[in-house]
């Protein structure tokens, strides 16, 4: 009887008030939310195919082909994280026994190569040590002796903080036939990037970074290049959810009458539009120069506490997520926990990187002098509390 199959009583910490603290986000993301976005979060929801909701699609593809600088037309958002974005760019563009080689500087490097190796590709990879970056000199060696099929590069190494240049990977890759693939989820907006001008035929990038909406989707563009492999691969494609043709039609981006996919994330779409209205009201350009101007300031900072950036080479230092050595004797996470008793949160390292850095995200909004100054100014008086302790 009903009775009976209700007999267990309901969890007792599901029916106390959800804790939410107030938080500044300075680790290397989720960042905060601006306001114009956060308001979006309550507004009411759509049908996915009301013409209403299909308008604010269509907006927020415009925004993503601005923010990305690429008239391409499979331009869209996955509905999920940054690795939604990872593994529909590789589902795609790769099949069963192609050649994949990956820029590995860092922790993406070999997630893009982990995931390729899952799709039974042949991997390969060049990598630099931690905090530094490969040159095209290396990356041309190695594409004209493999002939991979795609070559991964993640700009913006969130793990060692290096933004790993892009200029003639593009042109390289296509003298050799292979697809030029490009992760920008911790440098878009933050860091120059013109996916046309670069050759680029995939990119995608995530919510939750520069543009401080809540995570959740996933830009991403395809080049007609691009496309026309997906289109005459000998395999179809893996997964339906992240089927870029199917997406791409959900989206509006072919000729075609739009079908059903799956139910877009309504409220996190409306989110993704105010954040490109943000910078489209901003102007990209103006966004990314207002975070390689803050991020000098910050440096200053660093300098004046005795705190030394990971990254040596200053040309290669992500503008929106700094690395920073942890002096010797001190204890990275005693200070993390210092500043987050304190409502904000930086991060240690990644991957390799634990214990000698942490991470400090100036994403979007966070970008700002006032909110640098405090971050590094508690960053400083953590350290310095402990520096003297050892004397
Ligand atoms: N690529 C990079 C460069 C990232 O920094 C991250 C997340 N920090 C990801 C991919 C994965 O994104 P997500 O955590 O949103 O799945």
């Amino acid at each position: 009887s009903p009775s009976k199959m209700s007999s267990r009583s309901p969890p007792a910490e599901l029916l106390q008030e959800m804790v939410v603290p107030p938080r500044q986000l300075f680790g290397p993301g989720p960042s905060n939310m601006a306001d114009a976005i956060a308001e979006t979060q309550s507004k009411n929801l759509l049908g996915h195919l009301h013409p209403e909701f299909v308008k604010i699609m269509s907006d927020t593809r415009l925004g993503i082909q601005y923010v990305f600088k690429t008239q391409n037309a499979y331009t869209f958002a996955v509905s999920g994280t940054g690795h939604a974005g990872m593994e529909c760019a590789l589902v795609n563009l790769l099949e069963r026994g192609d050649r994949f080689l990956s820029v590995e500087i860092g922790l993406w490097g070999a997630r893009a190569a982990d995931l390729a190796s899952r799709m039974g590709c042949e991997v390969r990879k060049v990598t630099a040590p931690h905090g530094k970056a490969v040159t095209v000199e290396e990356l041309e060696k190695a594409i004209t002796e493999f002939k991979p099929h795609v070559v991964f590069v993640c700009q913006g190494e969130s793990s060692t903080g290096v933004a790993q240049p892009l200029e003639k990977i593009g042109d390289i890759c296509h003298q050799n036939g292979a697809l030029f693939l490009v992760d920008t989820v911790a440098s878009l907006g933050g860091t120059p990037f013109d996916s046309d001008a670069l050759g680029v035929d995939c990119v995608y990038s995530a919510t939750q970074k520069v543009l401080n909406a809540p995570p959740g989707l996933a830009p991403i563009s395809f080049s007609d290049r691009a496309i026309q492999k997906i289109r005459s691969r000998s395999q179809r494609v893996a997964s339906f959810y992240f089927d870029a043709l199917e997406l791409g039609n959900y989206w509006g981006c072919d000729q075609e009458l739009k079908r059903y996919h799956h139910t877009a994330p309504i409220s996190t779409v409306y989110a993704l539009r105010a954040a490109l209205q943000a910078i489209a009201k901003e102007g990209i350009d103006e966004t990314i120069e207002r975070h390689h101007k803050n991020i000098q300031y910050l440096y200053e900072l660093l300098k004046n506490n005795n705190l030394e950036p990971f990254v040596e080479d200053e040309k290669l230092r992500l503008p929106c997520l700094t690395t920073i050595k942890v002096p010797e004797g001190v204890d990275w996470k005693d200070v993390a926990s210092d500043l987050m008793g304190q409502g904000v949160e930086i991060a240690g390292g990644l991957g390799a990187t634990v214990g000698k850095i942490w991470r400090v995200g100036t994403f979007g909004i966070n970008s700002d002098r006032a909110k640098i100054e405090k971050v590094i100014g508690l960053l400083a008086a953590a350290v310095n509390k402990r520096r003297k302790k050892q004397v």
